[in-house]
């Protein structure tokens, strides 16, 4: 069986409308027996939310166990560790790290501070958050887009603004469990073997990630700018229904 990997935001849908002719596409691929992997960066919706928006837009039942998020790599990374949390993110975000692991409000007694996403950034705290990380507190992140498309074409602020703003000021590279990062890469590799292709929005994302997977690799045009070379993608088409035509002519 075939497997192909897609990303969500701005690939199968922007804010709360699919992309024209997704669900199509997406039906032709069921219907060819090809095994559909949702991944996303999105953490600040715990997996539930996501697959039960997929449900409602395609409106097909999707297994929980092929949705891919930063939650689920990292709810794998905490298993059997005892971890304190300081989180700086979303209220779902703490929820969900609230259900597996031990979560402080007090930084003082963090093990790991967690940096999510938050609608509105407080600066007040990330300083503090600097200060911590300055003398050596152990700093991991969701992951690391600094953007993510919006409906009217204008991009929001996102998760990685503020770990780059971290970065920057301690000097250090910050692990996330998003993608392209080696987390979620080994999340995948374990769970599916092998992923034969990967269509995506970023490049700096999707792309790499489904590259470092050995996937034949598609990036769509349907949303965001791309800030990085866009020849290290295999193929170039300008949204996902182009793409499953392609595949399902070709391979
Ligand atoms: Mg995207």
């Amino acid at each position: 069986m075939q497997i192909l990997a897609t990303d969500l935001d701005g690939t199968i849908y922007i804010e709360d409308k699919l992309i024209d002719n997704v669900q199509e596409s997406h039906n032709y691929l069921l219907n060819k027996k090809i095994k559909i992997i949702y991944t996303t960066n999105n953490s600040s919706q715990n997996p539930i939310r996501i697959q039960q928006k997929l449900e409602n837009l395609l409106e097909t039942e999707i297994d929980i166990d092929s949705v891919v998020t930063p939650l689920k790599v990292l709810n794998e990374y905490l298993h059997n560790k005892k971890f304190n949390i300081f989180i700086y993110g979303s209220q779902e975000l703490t929820d969900y790290v609230s259900a597996i692991s031990k979560v402080t409000t007090n930084i003082n007694d963090a093990d790991l501070i967690l940096i999510g996403r938050k609608e509105k950034n407080d600066q007040k705290n990330v300083s503090e958050i600097i200060d911590f990380v300055n003398r050596g507190k152990k700093i991991m992140g969701m992951n690391k887009d600094l953007t993510f498309p919006t409906y009217d074409n204008k991009e929001k602020i996102g998760n990685g603004v503020v770990i780059k703003t971290i970065e920057d000021e301690v000097g250090i590279n910050i692990q996330t469990f998003g993608k392209p990062d080696n987390k979620y890469f080994n999340y995948l590799n374990n769970k599916f073997k092998r992923i034969d292709f990967m269509i995506g929005d970023r490049v700096d994302t999707d792309i790499v990630l489904g590259n470092n997977l050995n996937a034949k690799t598609f990036l769509v045009n349907s949303s965001v700018k791309n800030h990085m070379k866009n020849n290290i993608a295999d193929y170039k088409f300008d949204n996902f229904s182009e793409c499953v035509s392609f595949i399902l002519k070709n391979f």
